[in-house]
């Protein structure tokens, strides 16, 4: 049983100079209610909080930990980077070595900036294909998110879901009317958005597999015929590719779907858990970013020696034969053995998975294609299953709307201790 009197503690103090007391909205538990655990130290598959209690992450800081908690090999590239210095603003051979790395895994990116966050690479990106293109217009998807830049958040994903409309206030009408939205999966209402704005759009920004409405995965056609529409109209293509890169295989999603992308965005699992994301693709596109085009970008920080040593590091090791394979049959297992007991136990969960990414659907029995069906699910019991799952020791995302991750941690010992706990719980769950 979790005990969090000590979290409560913390939690208050954080509430006192922190808004909502944490430093990302998800993080808050507003989702599901209760107090979150405060963490002390994270090894492999596993998460200890202040009050003592250990959990078997599928969080794993939201997929950037793809390698587990304090991998050997990313804690030794940082702890002898931070030796030589952590910060120079000023050129190093790593940089260009990392990117080698990801052109190597994603051959789309021919060129390619290095920044901090996700939020930084898709901002940039919206830039970029604006100033490519002289074209306005964007089209988004509803329930994608891609980071908390004023132009891409609407109708979004993730945390922006819990504000009314999963619209951020503070937004101009002036910059939201160039931001319009698509349904995820249904290629008809892309079209309703070309024929009303025609050679006006830039480009088409979409997560390969959306991964910030829960998991769900594109249809067969969806991802083919974006590409199509885009060269018709002569928008270009981006992969947000921040959570499916290196997540779902070594090449991302654009790899296992067989698509090329003008452009795409990495973050999350790059950087083995430090601050690393990048944009990249076309050399003739990525040539109008600053020093040698109009587009300005730039970052202090932006390609930091501790988050590059990490990078190298996370991505040797993610090269490594078979690890996909795994990554993929460990979490098809999870997934396919929760649908299993669920069936027994008869309660309504639809579980989708690709690569080491999934999601648990309650309350429905059909695949979940896109954001407003992801919605229509029964938060009531998400809510009572992941705090009886919390107790029980395993900390799943704290909200229906987002996606889980295994890591190279997650063994079979830790897969069999979780479905265990979902065998306990899931009789508690019929009402
Ligand atoms: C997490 C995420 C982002 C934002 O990345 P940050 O590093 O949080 O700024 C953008 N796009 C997608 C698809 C994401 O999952």
């Amino acid at each position: 049983m979790r005990t969090d009197n000590y979290a409560r503690q913390q939690y208050n103090r954080a509430c006192q100079v922190m808004p909502g007391g944490v430093n990302s909205p998800v993080r808050a538990f507003q989702s599901v209610g209760g107090i979150p655990p405060f963490i002390q130290c994270a090894e492999g598959a596993y998460l200890l909080d202040s009050d003592g209690n250990r959990y078997i992450d599928y969080v794993g800081s939201w997929g950037a930990g793809i390698l587990g908690h304090a991998a050997e090999e990313v804690v030794t590239a940082i702890t002898a980077a931070a030796k030589k210095g952590v910060s120079f603003g000023a050129p190093t051979e790593h940089e260009t070595e990392f990117a080698e790395l990801l052109r190597t895994a994603l051959p789309s990116l021919q060129c390619v900036r290095l920044m901090s966050s996700g939020s930084e690479a898709t901002m940039t990106a919206v830039r970029l294909v604006r100033g490519y293109t002289h074209r306005p217009y964007i089209i988004k998807f509803a329930g994608g998110y891609h980071g908390h830049s004023d132009s891409l958040l609407a109708d979004a994903g993730s945390g922006v879901a819990q504000l009314a409309g999963s619209t951020s206030s503070g937004l101009l009408n002036e910059t939201q009317q160039y931001t319009l939205t698509a349904k995820y999966n249904d290629l008809n209402s892309v079209d309703a958005l070309y024929h009303t704005h025609g050679d006006q759009i830039a480009a088409i920004i979409v997560e390969p597999i959306a991964g910030n409405m829960s998991c769900v995965p594109p249809l067969p056609d969806f991802l083919p015929s974006l590409r199509k529409r885009c060269d018709q109209h002569g928008s270009l293509l981006i992969f947000d590719e921040v959570m499916t890169g290196f997540r779902v295989d070594y090449g991302g999603a654009q790899t296992l779907y067989d698509i090329t992308p003008d452009l795409t965005t990495l973050g999350k699992a790059i950087g083995g858990g430090l601050p690393l994301a990048a944009l990249g693709g076309r050399r003739d596109i990525m040539t109008h970013l600053a020093p040698l085009g109009q587009v300005y970008q730039a970052g202090t920080l932006s390609g930091n020696p501790l988050a590059v040593a990490a990078g190298i590091a996370s991505l040797k090791s993610l090269a490594s034969d078979g690890f996909y394979q795994r990554l993929t049959k460990n979490t098809q297992h999870l997934v396919n053995e929760i649908s299993h007991i669920a069936r027994t136990e008869n309660i309504p969960v639809h579980c989708q998975s690709v690569g080491g990414m999934f999601g648990l659907f309650f309350g429905v029995s059909e695949p979940i294609t896109n954001y407003s069906q992801a919605c229509a699910t029964d938060k009531t019991l998400f809510t009572t299953f992941f705090h009886a799952m919390l107790n029980e020791g395993i900390y799943f995302a704290p909200s229906p709307l987002e996606a889980g991750f295994l890591s190279r941690a997650h063994s079979a010992k830790e897969i069999d201790a979780t479905l265990a706990a979902v065998c306990k719980i899931f009789p508690t769950l019929r009402r």
